[in-house]
């Protein structure tokens, strides 16, 4: 006859103590532990937009596009193909912008479950309506350089209309292009030609 050896014969001890180590889920919800990687959350009043997590995504589970038309910017988190890493999170430019959540349980038969979508406005170049940075990006870099923002007159400009000190509708650009066309909101490569020509 074969005896338990000691180490089994204390972990059945133990067992009969403080309970089984396995959870009761699905019957109850199970609470996963603090650094648990689950589905990662847009947070939209924090995030400015700036589009750096889906460029470190290795999945590709960020996408985005920018719709000209509505001056908006649309991130979009697919929780299908995520990997849960958490590059998304650790590379945040405003660091809390998007953030892994602790919630594992993925299961659904609804597509729209399985993303989450959030939009930004975008500032344009007044002369070619090329984009140049989110609204909100815009002011995650005033709030850094602060009064060096009035150096730069595309930040300045864009700061102020966030702040709805410029309430006018721009005039866009004169033709030809003339020496004030230097104080317009214009992305770099306008703003090159219009030092140039005037
Ligand atoms: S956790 Fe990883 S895979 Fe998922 S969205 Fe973030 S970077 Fe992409
Ligand atoms: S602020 Fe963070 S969450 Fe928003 S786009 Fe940039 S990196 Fe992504």
């Amino acid at each position: 006859m074969k005896y338990p050896k000691l180490r089994e014969l204390r972990e059945a001890i133990k067992a009969l103590i403080v309970g089984p180590y396995t959870s009761k889920f699905p019957f109850k919800p199970h609470q996963p532990f603090d650094a648990f990687r689950g589905r990662p959350k847009f947070y939209e009043d924090e995030c400015v937009g700036c589009t750096a997590c889906a460029q470190v995504c290795p999945a590709q589970a960020i996408e985005w596009t920018d719709d000209l038309k509505r001056k908006k910017r649309i991130l979009n988190v697919r929780w299908d193909i995520c990997i849960f890493c958490g590059q998304c999170e650790a590379n945040c430019l405003s660091v809390t912008g998007i953030r892994l959540s602790r919630d594992f349980d993925l299961a659904t038969l609804k597509r729209e479950d399985l993303f989450q979508t959030i939009e930004k406005d975008l500032v344009l170049c007044e002369s070619c309506r090329e984009v140049i940075a989110p609204y909100d990006q815009i002011i995650w870099v005033a709030n850094k350089i602060r009064s060096l923002l009035f150096s730069n007159t595309s930040l300045m400009l864009a700061f102020l209309e966030d702040k709805g000190f410029l309430s006018e509708e721009s005039p866009g650009i004169s033709d030809p292009t003339l020496r004030a066309d230097r104080f317009r909101l214009l992305c770099p490569a306008c703003r090159r030609k219009a030092i140039y020509k005037s």
